[in-house]
């Protein structure tokens, strides 16, 4: 297969906009003609289906939330990046691509990478049109702090809150849709297939949660925006119902799974604190701008933090990386606290946390400055941990936090099934091997907001569709396929719940393909999985039936889906024989511990495609190449 990026080529700043130029358009008179079903609600999905709508196209709109206002991207925190430079700090949008490009350690495409910086200015503008409550600073020009990997104030914030306010702009611009009549909004509704007709996506089979009516929906073109798969670890900072299935099941239809071993670890959670935790939190990376890293300098040390002078302290993040300090990008930091726990340093009971610590930020700022940037994050730790993060440091640990892997697609958002669009992080694109802290809801928003719109026409001005009846024998293939998996997830009557699968899965991946991973480490996860899994089919035990409102069923199935991306992560994880950025192998690290890359063989995005039941996946190779920033060890110091 022969993967064709349609990356443009010329002048990186001009690319974006010669591309557009070239795009076939549909004139506004023809899109109401056409149908667009997109599935998910969160930044990317809203933004894509309130523009598609205000464009004129029909559109349909799905998500298993009870409304679309609750998707995952609600919880973001900290911030979301533009290369505004209004701090006159030296940002531009050339340097908000540099950042990405070496922050994600060589691994995304320049073209991709350069048209987000660039498109990160109107999406500013865009939400404050509607009225987001962006923070402000005295003058009334929207305010900004740092995230990691940069060196500027780029990251425009609402308090501890900028995914539910941002969401909220999508919302309401989707609402404005729906009121009008030209979104259909599928609440409650869980894609489980998609029909693809003469190699085109043509639809969707759905299941009603309410009722568990298994339904088709028949579009022009089918957009997912279905968000990441980080709770194949069972334990993340995602939303618990966050999960796979729409990208997995259409992955199992044709479009390629690229890099899926990428992922991200976040540094600043909340430490697991026992076997029966279902969840992580996180702790936004903006309290890094004043919160300071450290561990005691003496191994086992178990004095409190305050009983520690300044001089029995290693601010290990400060000392190793001068230039950025706690600011380094995600995979950095976390890589280093490990460390630091690993050789014994670790604080807290299980040795496993290290401190963040304001108490010099309170000293400068005064309580109530801290308070006003990250009162909601304080309270939140303080009603987790039952300690109060003004008095004594935070304690954090990495945890998983964002899947940088994703469906193929190429520059125009489109996978390699025609007329199957992937935006937001369901998506591969833009970040290569490590996400640079507010770059999600930056990359969510340009795919909606901007670069769909755009994209989309040309294929559904280039195309012809034919009416498809339900009664299509593609569409009945696939709500046949619904059906038998939901009768043999029923018929099971094992004795193991779905959750105890889903945590040993987890604690298998999170073991050998988690923070670190080695050859050995990962052959062992690909004899473990397999027989998780037949175990998993013999043996679930899932209550309740499938016409009804049944929480454990639709579990069943994501874990089902869980089950068998584990392996391809662990394979893909395998076949790489380099470390970058978050996929850190053990055998490949330079004298200092930092990743090693391997430009000459692995300077490609793995595209892998499904090879049938049982069978081996196929890699396909797209190679990467980098005419702006070239190639060299990521330094920080
Ligand atoms: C705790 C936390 C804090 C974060 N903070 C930040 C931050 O400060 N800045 C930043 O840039 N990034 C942040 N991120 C990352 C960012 O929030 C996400 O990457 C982003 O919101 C994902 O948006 P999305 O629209 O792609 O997916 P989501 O918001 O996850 O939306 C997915 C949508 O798809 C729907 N869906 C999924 N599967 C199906 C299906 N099978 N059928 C029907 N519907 C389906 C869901 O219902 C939902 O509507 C944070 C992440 C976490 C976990």
């Amino acid at each position: 297969m022969q993967l064709d990026s349609k990356s443009p080529t010329g002048p990186i700043e001009k690319r974006w906009e010669d591309h557009r130029f070239h795009l076939k358009l549909v004139n506004p008179a023809n899109k109401r003609k056409y149908t667009v079903l997109v599935v998910g609600s969160g930044l990317a999905g809203g933004s894509a289906a309130a523009t598609l709508a205000e464009l004129g196209y029909n559109v349909k709109c799905f998500c298993f939330q009870d409304s679309p206002r609750r998707a995952h991207s609600i919880a973001a925190q900290g911030g979301i990046n533009a290369a505004k430079n209004y701090h006159n700090d030296g940002d531009s949008v050339y340097r908000l691509f540099y950042d990405t490009v070496k922050g994600g350690d060589f691994r995304a495409r320049e073209s991709n990478v350069y048209r987000l910086a660039a498109i990160s200015l109107n999406i500013i503008d865009q939400c404050v049109a509607q009225g987001v409550p962006f923070a402000r600073e005295y003058s009334g020009y929207l305010d900004n702090r740092s995230f990691g990997g940069a060196q500027v104030s780029r990251t425009f914030y609402a308090r501890g809150q900028t995914g539910q306010q941002l969401l909220l702009g999508a919302y309401q611009a989707l609402e404005r849709q729906i009121g009008a009549g030209q979104v259909e909004m599928h609440p409650r509704t869980e894609m489980l297939d998609l029909v693809v007709i003469d190699g085109k996506a043509r639809g969707i089979v759905t299941r009603n949660l309410l009722t568990g009516k298994i339904e088709t929906h028949i579009g022009d073109a089918v957009v997912l925006g279905t968000g990441g798969y980080g709770n194949v670890f069972y334990l993340s900072t995602n939303a618990k119902g966050c999960n796979t299935t729409a990208i997995w099941r259409a992955h199992k239809r044709g479009a390629l799974f690229a890099n899926p071993c990428f992922t991200q670890i976040h540094p600043t959670c909340i430490p697991v604190s026992g076997e029966y935790q279902s969840k992580l939190t996180l702790m936004s990376e903006s309290l890094r701008n004043d919160g300071r890293v450290w561990v005691p300098l003496k191994k086992g040390d178990k004095r409190t933090a305050s009983q520690i002078p300044e001089n029995e302290r290693d601010y290990f993040l400060e000392r190793k990386y001068p230039s950025f300090g706690n600011l380094v990008p995600r995979d950095v930091a976390s890589r280093n606290a490990k460390q630091v726990c690993d050789d014994g340093r670790g604080v807290g009971e299980t040795g496993l946390a290290v401190y963040l610590d304001f108490r010099d930020a309170i000293q400068r700022l005064g309580k109530h400055v801290i308070k006003e940037r990250y009162g909601n994050l304080f309270d939140m730790y303080q009603r987790i941990t039952g300690e109060d993060p003004y008095q004594e440091p935070m304690r954090i640990y990495p945890a998983i936090h964002y899947t940088m892997g994703g469906l193929w697609v190429d520059y125009n958002l489109m996978s390699n099934i025609p007329g199957l669009y992937v935006i937001g992080e369901a998506n591969f694109s833009d970040h290569g091997a490590n996400r640079l802290g507010a770059s999600a809801l930056m990359q969510g928003l340009a795919d909606g907001y901007f670069v769909l719109p755009n994209t989309i026409g040309d294929y559904l001005a280039s195309n012809k569709f034919d009416k498809i009846e339900t009664s299509h024998a593609a569409v009945r293939d696939a709500e046949s396929n619904v059906t038998q998996i939901t009768r043999k997830l029923l018929e099971a009557k094992g004795t193991r719940s779905v959750d105890s699968f889903h945590r040993e899965l987890g604690k298998i991946v999170w073991e050998y393909c988690g923070m670190a991973r080695n050859a050995e480490g990962l052959k062992k996860a690909l004899s473990l999985i397999p027989p998780l899994r037949d175990q998993f089919w013999r043996d679930v035990k899932v209550l309740g039936g499938g016409e009804e409102l049944n929480q454990s069923l639709e579990r069943a199935g994501r874990v089902a889906d869980f089950l068998e991306l584990a392996e391809l992560m662990c394979l893909d994880a395998l076949e790489r024989n380099e470390s970058c950025g978050g996929h850190f192998r053990e055998e490949y690290q330079t004298p200092e511990g930092e990743a090693a890359r391997d430009d000459e063989h692995y300077s490609y995005a793995a595209a892998w495609e499904y090879g049938g039941p049982g069978q081996p996946p196929v890699l396909h190779k797209e190679p990467l190449t980098f005419e702006y920033v070239h190639p060299a060890q990521r330094s920080y110091k």
